[in-house]
């Protein structure tokens, strides 16, 4: 194994020491059980340690992550981890995380061509397609950001529109879809405010959403 590979396992010994040194049994008292309030859904970028970033332990906060944070309609894969964090451990709040200078959203906005990634990001071209009036009128060095904001208003609608989240809703079951955005540059994380509690919210809050990022970029003209 090659020096580097090493110190991974050497310094998951010291945090593993470490964490039973603060809290004895911490690793046997998850192994009955997980029961995370949270699920994140942020983008694979290694600047953006889900768990870490809000301070938060194994077994606290459930995470899917992809490039550029997308909840897309056929994805079998981010569709079954929301519906394990609904129906099986009943998380309360689905949390849709982008962050500014996000390599995925700079490269559809650019229309780069990368290879097969370039089919997922697609995605991510179709908001920016979708928004390209507003996003004409903000100028070029604010719009990466400010189609990172509009993409993860579309991917939290995506999460409100998944059989999972409208039929728990259906049945009265709590589970609250927010939009947040984590800024490289400072480590804090923004509330984009596009939060849903239920089916009539989706769409009151998508709008509200949509003026706050248009006000914000375009008074920064
Ligand atoms: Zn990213």
């Amino acid at each position: 194994m090659s020096q580097d590979l090493d110190e991974l396992f050497s310094k998951n010994r010291d945090w593993a020491a470490a964490q039973e040194k603060r809290q004895p049994g911490f690793f046997t008292r998850l192994l009955g059980q997980q029961t995370p309030q949270y699920l994140w859904i942020g983008c694979a970028d290694s600047r953006v340690p889900a768990n870490e970033l809000v301070g938060l332990l194994p077994g606290e906060l459930f995470v899917h992550r992809n490039v550029a944070n997308l909840v897309v309609h056929t994805d079998l894969n981010a569709l079954s981890v929301i519906q394990f964090a609904v129906d099986g451990l009943k998380v309360q709040h689905i949390i849709v995380v982008g962050h500014s200078q996000c390599g995925g959203v700079k490269a559809a906005l650019a229309g780069a061509r990368l290879g097969l990634v370039d089919n997922w990001l697609r995605h991510v071209q179709d908001v920016r397609d979708q928004h390209a009036a507003l996003l004409e009128k903000i100028p070029e060095a604010l719009r990466v950001d400010a189609l990172v904001e509009l993409n993860v208003l579309e991917q939290a609608r995506n999460v409100c529109h998944t059989t999972v989240v409208k039929d728990a809703w259906g049945r009265g079951q709590s589970v609250v879809v927010h939009g947040w955005v984590y800024g490289l540059h400072n480590g804090l994380l923004q509330d984009l405010r596009i939060t849903a509690a239920g089916p009539d919210d989706v769409m009151p809050a998508y709008q509200k959403g949509l003026e706050r990022v248009a006000r914000r970029y375009l008074a920064e003209e």
